[in-house]
């Protein structure tokens, strides 16, 4: 039988991954202060993520949505192949909100959530800047002996070389939390589907359900 080109995910298959990867954050005891959804694929697996690393009583984990593009999404020409150049910011940190109701990301967990790791162009930029925001702060406030530690939350990690690295600090510790690694194929996420129906069929064949 000829493999299938694409892949399907069932909401059923997605919620269940995130539940998944919520009890191994927690069983390591690292339940985030603030969760950073990279839009727009990020955003429905760091909503119920949240609901599963909530604890009973306690405030609901903060949401803050960062918008990532590559330049090849938006069809520029003048691509820049430098790692960082590739990605420009369409959405960022809503430092009045964090400052109001949180004091700041200095000292705290931070989860970033992806739907999925493909060139790793994406997650290596957002780590790379939102290090480097907190840093900065860190500097102007001289709070350098308070460490934010950051973990990474994708459901689907494709198993292919990639063009950028993620820092030791994830990497070799744990923090990269991928709910499944998959083969370097097209995958289909049940909030771009024009037939939910279709998909969710197509999904449940597949065995992702
Ligand atoms: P990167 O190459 O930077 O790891 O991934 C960039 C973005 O491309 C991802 O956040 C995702 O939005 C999109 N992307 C990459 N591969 C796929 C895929 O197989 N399916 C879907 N729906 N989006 C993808």
């Amino acid at each position: 039988m000829l493999e299938p080109e694409k892949m399907y995910m069932s909401y059923n298959n997605i919620h269940k991954l995130c539940q998944t990867v919520a009890q191994q954050i927690l069983a390591k005891g690292e339940r985030p202060d603030v969760i950073i959804a990279i839009t727009g694929g990020g955003m429905i697996p760091a909503r119920i993520i949240r609901s599963f690393l909530k604890f009973k009583g306690e405030k609901n984990i903060p949401i803050q949505a960062i918008g990532l593009s590559l330049y090849e999404d938006l069809g520029l020409d003048d691509k820049v192949e430098t790692i960082g150049k590739e990605v420009i910011r369409t959405q960022w940190l809503d430092f009045g909100a964090l400052d109001k109701h949180f004091d700041s990301l200095i000292g705290k967990k931070v989860l970033i959530v992806d739907e999925v790791d493909d060139t790793r162009t994406t997650l290596h930029y957002a780590v790379t800047e939102l290090k480097k925001e907190v840093d900065e702060q860190r500097i102007k406030l001289n709070r350098l002996n308070e460490e934010t530690i950051f973990s990474i939350f994708v459901l689907h990690n494709k198993d292919k070389p990639k063009k950028a690295e993620l820092p030791a600090s994830i990497m070799g510790t744990g923090r990269y939390l991928a709910a499944e690694t998959v083969p370097d194929k097209w995958l289909c996420y049940p909030w771009e589907a024009t037939d939910i129906d279709e998909h969710t069929r197509l999904s449940i064949e597949q065995g992702n359900n």
